[in-house]
């Protein structure tokens, strides 16, 4: 199975891909993770991209897709490979389109993670950080013993500057702009498959791999 996994950011994308790949026995292809070892690597590819990210600028799509291309074509991809962080807009896409046609293959589904926004705000918001030791708590998920207090070595706990609403809030709407596109080009294709993140994981990912027939 060739798939694609897409959902904002603390929608737990990443915990289902992970799960997922283990469940389907196929290759996981995250982006994100290639590009850090294309850098680390000093690959011609993860030069290209260290310089424009140096610059605090996006990756141009020729390299991005580049990347994508050469590691489609590794072996471990031909038992099916479930993308990660890629593509991020249309034209990407259209480009992954035409590299798996000239492959002669194509995709089986594209999972998309939807969490109602105000759960998303609870999720990205509740980070909190020790002044002291850097050390991390979520107040849902992960709080500390006592509130605002470093369990660790007793600091003061606050909140990143990324971390607040209004950040939050802007990243969300900026994903959701991004992504617009893209949704509406794979539910045309009849492959799109709206998944409730809103579940505990197992069911998540229960309800993904029911959506793909399995
Ligand atoms: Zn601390």
């Amino acid at each position: 199975m060739n798939l694609l996994i897409m959902g904002p950011p603390g929608a737990g994308k990443g915990t289902q891909a992970e799960v997922l790949v283990k469940e389907l026995g196929i290759t996981h292809i995250s982006t994100g993770d290639m590009f850090r070892e294309a850098i680390k690597q000093g690959t011609e590819m993860g030069k290209k991209a260290k310089e424009y990210m140096d610059k605090g600028e996006l990756v141009p799509d020729e390299v991005v897709v580049g990347m994508v291309k050469h590691r489609l074509s590794q072996p471990d991809c031909a038992k099916g490979f479930l993308l990660d962080g890629f593509p991020r807009t249309l034209a990407q896409a259209k480009a992954l389109d035409e590299t798996l046609q000239s492959m002669g293959i194509g995709l089986d589904g594209v999972i998309n993670i939807d969490v109602p926004r105000e759960k998303l705000m609870a999720r990205l918001t509740g980070r909190r950080v020790c002044k002291n030791c850097g050390a991390s708590y979520h107040i849902l998920f992960n709080p500390p013993a006592y509130a605002g207090k470093c369990n660790a070595c007793g600091g003061e706990l606050y909140q990143r500057s990324d971390d607040n609403e209004e950040a939050v809030s802007n990243r969300l709407d900026v994903y959701a702009a991004q992504t617009q596109p893209l949704i509406d080009y794979y539910k045309e294709k009849g492959l799109l498959k709206n998944i409730n993140g809103d579940q505990e994981i197992k069911k998540v990912l229960a309800d993904i791999l029911a959506s793909l027939g399995k």
